[in-house]
């Protein structure tokens, strides 16, 4: 089983910032495994995501404030909140009721999308859904158990991204 990473961006790897001192939200970021999934626009029984939108209504999704649109990077600055000198993110995934990022399309638990696929930031590129690739993601079933779904069994099928 391969370690949990703690920071997914190699570039800020030096910075001893941990955006969790600041505010108890759970930070999607410190969840993150190596390989890629998020919110799809694929088939359902493909995808258990596109079901379930949990983990983007859960966790503050935190990033290096660069990967935003001010910083040269991709994530529309509108939808962004800086937290730090250092990190920002997306907004309504900031606040400990009603977290939810205003990204996210849908119902959670029901159907959703995400409106920024191609522009997301890391965070959500990386955060897998459990037992991709065979690898438990137990920040997966947390998130999901907040809206009262159940854990990801882990017969499902592998998902090519
Ligand atoms: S940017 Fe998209 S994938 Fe990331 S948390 Fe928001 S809705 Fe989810
Ligand atoms: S909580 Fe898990 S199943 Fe739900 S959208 Fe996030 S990664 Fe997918």
């Amino acid at each position: 089983m391969k370690k949990k990473k703690i920071y997914n961006f190699s570039f800020i790897a030096l910075l001893p910032v941990n955006v969790n001192l600041f505010n108890h939200q759970p930070n999607i970021e410190f969840y993150n495994h190596m390989t890629k999934i998020h919110i799809l626009k694929t088939d359902p029984t493909d995808n258990p995501c596109v079901n379930c939108g949990a983990c983007c209504a859960y966790f503050r999704v935190s990033f290096y404030w660069a990967e935003s649109e001010s910083g040269g990077g991709l994530v529309p600055q509108e939808l962004t909140e800086q937290i730090t000198p250092f990190m920002s993110c997306m907004k309504g995934t900031n606040q400990k009721s009603n977290t939810r990022c205003t990204a996210l399309s849908g119902t959670v638990g029901e159907c959703v999308s995400c409106s920024i696929y191609t522009q997301r930031p890391t965070p959500c590129r990386e955060f897998d859904q459990s037992w991709l690739n065979g690898i438990h993601n137990e920040a997966c079933d947390r998130a999901r158990a907040a809206y009262g779904l159940p854990p990801l069994e882990p017969h499902l099928p592998q998902i090519a991204c």
